[in-house]
């Protein structure tokens, strides 16, 4: 039995977040933090990649780059990790290989020493450019196996202890400097984590990291038989970020190490400092918490294996668009979807793509709108499955395909141009560094709308500033208010006044609504009998309010986004004759591009949105009339 001590990766600033809060943490609040977490003595620290790169540039205004800059100044004693999702770097799709190489050269650069990568295929050659790059700068190349189980326990035709042994192997041949079993929803069951970890010990030869969530309640119980085991470091987090959807607390886990032979001597009392000091700034994140039950744990994940981070969006994204009473069909559509699609283990981005058409099976009928990605699936860009695709599906998702109808089987990486020349021409003189020039190829809409506020060609919004719905920043200057005087109550809920603003939809028309409390119920619980004031929408078109609300109205039929979301492009111009099914635009919905086409045939009258605008559900994109 393995008895040295186990090390400790502490992911309070990336997945901690991310997990349980939408990844909105910004760099300020982190920084005091950090400096002390510097000082504990870690594995290392992970604090970029996976979904923070999108959400600084969407919803924080903060430039990620920078970020890392500041992570590394206040931190220069401790390893800083990130994940990265391969040849989809810190994105949701195969990016060509020139992007993959200049990302990860400058993120080695601006601070990264151990780059955890990941594919949500395990298919080895999503890493060939990623770990050709890592390996030029000369940083730590931890391969990263997503877990996956097809039955209650490890084991079965897919997903079995030869196969991650097996995939291992291949990885360590590649030059993996250590190996992570990365259990993304939760999963593991503590004596398949002991047998898997093992395994890889006694197989393959390299230092193994167990990466696990919370989530069905079994994570603390997995590091404990998988310490016992002989693995080598295990991810937590500090406590107001862990548990839940997120990763194991770390104060617990060290107290319950200590005096044994894996104790890892870390200092728990400075922990626990560093712990009340983040409870302290925590309310600020609290509304993206979610508190719609009263278990930490979702046990359910046993069954429908959405892992944290996954699971918090479509939540969110169900609740945006009013359709959080389908949950429990989502769910029961997901692991048909996820059979349909060869069986991967879902993780970002392929549980993006099962999780949305799974939404969108249950809301507009089974593969009547196929998303963009699963067309990109099932032609072979994100890789190979485990298992083949469904046929059927297959063959419906090329029918049309723009690239072709015949499934590709080689390294998708080798069919997809290079990038950067393209998108350089595309965003010219407002891509400043190289560094900029990356984030724009990653998120050409975000990243551009992101390095226009970067620069001030555009005002970045007060939303935005806040990293909140415009519905929250007034509530979260009370809140920073009292965090800052130190009057906040500690209570579930602060005091949001006398009243809130809802935007609604009504019959077409948009509104703010203001709901008034009444006497001491809560916010939260007025019934619809509750005073309103209906006012004519003020809401800016950034939010979705169609340009009819403040414009004269266009008669004619009404293209309405189907979900909140942010418009790409459009396919079509004002005064284009349009036919029935006709593709009119792209709508990025829930982090996938899903093309809208016309219900109708006719005239187009009115495009009311740009390019890079935030949509609400219902918002009017399109007018359409007879031709
Ligand atoms: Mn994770």
């Amino acid at each position: 039995m393995n008895q040295t001590p186990v090390r400790i990766t502490d992911t309070t600033f990336r997945d901690g977040h991310q997990s349980l809060l939408a990844t909105r943490m910004r760099t300020d609040d982190m920084l005091d933090l950090l400096r002390k977490m510097d000082a504990v003595g870690l594995h290392s620290l992970e604090v970029w990649g996976g979904a923070t790169f999108d959400v600084c540039t969407r919803f924080l205004g903060e430039d990620p780059w920078e970020r890392l800059e500041r992570i590394r100044e206040v931190a220069p004693n401790t390893k800083l990790q990130m994940l990265l999702r391969g040849q989809n770097i810190v994105g949701y799709r195969n990016y060509a290989d020139d992007v993959v190489e200049g990302f990860v050269k400058h993120a080695a650069e601006a601070g990264i020493d151990i780059f955890r990568v990941f594919d949500a295929l395990n298919d080895p050659r999503n890493f060939e450019t990623a770990v050709r790059a890592i390996k030029a700068t000369g940083k730590h190349f931890q391969a990263a196996l997503s877990y996956s189980l097809t039955e209650r326990r490890l084991g079965g035709p897919v997903f079995n202890v030869e196969y991650f042994v097996d995939k291992a192997k291949t990885f360590r041949d590649m030059g993996a400097d250590s190996i992570c079993l990365k259990d993304m929803a939760g999963l593991f069951h503590p004596d398949d984590a002991a047998t898997l970890v093992t395994a890889l010990k006694e197989g393959v030869g390299l230092p193994v990291q167990l990466h696990t969530h919370y989530t069905s309640g079994m994570a603390s119980m997995a590091y404990l038989k998988a310490v016992e085991a002989g693995v080598d470091v295990i991810d937590c987090a500090l406590s107001p970020f862990a548990m839940r959807t997120g990763q194991p607390a770390i104060e617990p886990m060290v107290a319950a190490l200590f005096g044994t032979a894996w104790d890892p001597k870390l200092d728990l009392d400075a922990l626990i400092g560093i712990s009340s000091e983040l409870e302290k700034i925590a309310p600020l994140y609290r509304d993206f918490l979610a508190v719609n039950r009263m278990a930490v744990i979702d046990t359910g994940v046993l069954k429908h294996q959405v892992p944290g981070g996954m699971l918090s969006n479509l939540v969110n994204q169900l609740k945006e668009a009013d359709a959080l009473d389908r949950i429990g069909e989502v769910y029961e559509e997901l692991p048909r979807v996820r059979k349909d699609l060869g069986t991967c283990p879902l993780v970002t981005p392929t549980s993006q793509i099962v999780g949305i058409q799974a939404v969108q099976n249950v809301l507009f009928g089974r593969y009547e709108m196929i998303t963009a990605q699963v067309k990109d699936y099932a032609y072979g860009l994100y890789g190979r499955p485990p298992r083949p695709m469904n046929p059927e599906l297959r063959e419906k998702a090329l029918a049309k395909y723009h690239r072709g109808t015949q499934p590709i089987d080689g390294r998708p990486g080798d069919i997809l141009p290079p990038e950067l020349p393209d998108a350089k021409k595309d965003i010219g003189g407002l891509a400043k560094t190289e560094r900029d020039l990356l984030t724009y190829a990653l998120y050409p809409t975000t990243g551009r709308r992101f390095l226009e506020w970067k620069y001030g060609v555009k005002p970045m919004p007060d939303d935005v500033k806040k990293g909140k719905t415009l519905a929250q920043v007034e509530r979260e200057d009370r809140l920073i208010d009292a965090v800052k005087k130190g009057t906040f109550s500690g209570e579930p809920h602060m005091d949001m006044g006398a009243s809130r603003t809802l935007q609604v939809s009504v019959g077409g028309e948009h509104y703010e609504v203001q709901v008034a409390q009444v006497g001491d119920r809560p916010v939260g619980g007025v019934p619809m009998a509750a005073p309103m004031a209906f006012a004519p929408a003020a809401a800016p078109p950034a939010v979705g309010a169609p340009s009819g609300a403040t414009s004269a109205p266009v008669s004619g039929t009404q293209v309405k986004a189907p979900m909140p979301g942010v418009v790409i492009r459009y396919e079509v111009a004002e005064g284009d004759v349009v036919t029935k099914g006709q593709k009119l635009m792209i709508l990025e919905a829930m982090k996938m591009e899903n093309t809208l086409s016309a219900p109708v045939g006719g005239v187009v009258l009115k495009i009311h949105l740009g390019a890079g605008q935030n949509v609400a559900k219902d918002a009017v994109l399109i007018t359409l009339g007879a031709s």
